[in-house]
């Protein structure tokens, strides 16, 4: 199947052209169609399968046609960066069409934002709360808002975003089409696309499970070893972009600084930074000028960077689920890309629930010449260890 069959606008398929797409992803070969036609869509898909694409281009498609200067297309998503992200791949596919976007999002000032919905935009990309607080002071109007895409569905109800989802759907007067995609699909996901689509067609790619081009291993550590472990682990493996996870914004903090003393171009991204700093960040992980970037997972949402070739966890990850939205940073779109995993003797279970889930024992690594041996330094031995916990996890 090539773009040429779905139908698209000329103007629409030069912006395709222009970002290289050559043949649609599997989401896109199923949802376009679908949505093409009108339909609400629940869509079960990881970032990284081509998904953005797939509802940007039909309603780059749809709006072509009708008013101007009015927001007839919304799509909520759960941060700053994913709806940077997303603008940019409704500017870039929709460069032709003369359609125009709004990123909004909360941390920056509001008079850019203001300014450019005042301007006219057809299409807005935007986080809740500032959505919210928006549409309270009359600085936006959603009234003429034809589609509604609710982007990274799991993730936004995890960040407690329900009830302003709900605000905001009170906004919309007009009967829409509404688009809702996932990486997973627990009961209230299930039951918030009950709520807001009318006869949907489910769209499944990937399965919720791990993408099938990264290969895991487990990397078994002490705690207070895994900062020298993963200079170790990067000085021997041939690595491109490199994305390491913390659970602790502090600790995103101090790892990157600790690998950029040992002389490593390294960089992290945590929600306390203000916007520049993240942009920053993210700018210069996405050009190259910083090859490891240390996240939180939370801060990490929706980082598009093509060519990652490994996902370390530094701290083991939450749940499953965010196993599966970290490694969907790597072997995106049929590249390769490798999983790593420091774990510790507390990981147990979570190790366990990770080979369930990858349904395969993770091979386990250890470096030749590695002290694993050496002992915790002296300052954290004189704390109880219930306390080093308590230090290192909330500092
Ligand atoms: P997403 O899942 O929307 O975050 O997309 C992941 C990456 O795949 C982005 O960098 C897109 O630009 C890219 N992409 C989307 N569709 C295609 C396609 N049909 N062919 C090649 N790359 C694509």
């Amino acid at each position: 199947m090539s773009f040429e069959d779905f139908g698209f606008h000329p103007s629409i398929l030069a912006g395709v052209r222009e970002l290289g797409y050559v043949e649609p992803t599997p989401i896109q070969e199923e949802s376009i169609p679908a949505i093409m036609q009108g339909r609400d869509i629940i869509g079960l898909a990881q970032t990284g399968t081509g998904k953005t694409a797939a509802f940007v281009l039909p309603i780059l498609q749809r709006l072509s046609a009708g008013t101007r200067g009015q927001i007839r297309a919304l799509v909520v998503a759960p941060t700053r960066e994913l709806t940077e992200q997303t603008c940019e791949v409704v500017e870039n596919l929709g460069r032709q069409t003369g359609l125009r976007s709004v990123a909004i999002y909360g941390g920056v000032s509001v008079v850019n934002q203001t300014r450019m919905l005042k301007g006219g935009v057809e299409i807005a990309v935007a986080c809740p709360g500032r959505l919210l607080d928006m549409l309270w002071q009359g600085a936006v109007d959603l009234s003429a808002v034809e589609v509604l895409v609710i982007d990274e569905a799991d993730r936004m109800l995890d960040m407690g975003f329900l009830p302003d989802i709900r605000n905001i759907l009170k906004c919309l007067l007009k009967p829409h089409q509404t688009l809702l995609f996932s990486a997973t699909m627990p009961d209230t996901i299930r039951g918030l696309a009950r709520e807001v689509t009318r006869n949907p067609v489910t769209v499944q790619v990937g399965r919720t499970a791990p993408a099938t081009t990264v290969s895991h291993a487990f990397y078994p550590v002490e705690q207070h070893l895994k900062t020298e472990l993963l200079k170790e682990v990067l000085s021997r493996t041939k690595t491109g972009s490199v994305l390491v996870f913390t659970r602790t914004k502090r600790r995103a903090e101090r790892v990157a600084e600790q690998l950029s003393r040992a002389g490593y171009r390294a960089t992290s991204l945590q929600g306390d930074l203000p916007q520049n700093r993240r942009q920053a960040a993210l700018d210069g992980f996405r050009t190259g000028s910083f090859k490891i970037l240390v996240a939180t997972d939370i801060a990490a949402r929706g980082i598009d960077v093509l060519d990652i070739s490994h996902i370390i966890n530094y701290d083991m990850p939450d749940d499953t689920d965010s196993y599966i939205h970290r490694i969907g940073r790597t072997g995106r779109i049929g590249r390769a890309g490798e999983a790593f995993t420091f774990v510790t003797n507390e990981d147990a279970t979570m190790t366990g629930s990770l080979e369930r889930l990858l349904k395969a024992r993770p091979e386990r690594r250890t470096m030749p010449g590695f002290d694993y041996a050496k002992p915790e330094p002296e300052r954290h031995r004189l704390l109880p260890r219930r306390q080093t916990r308590w230090r290192t996890w909330h500092n």
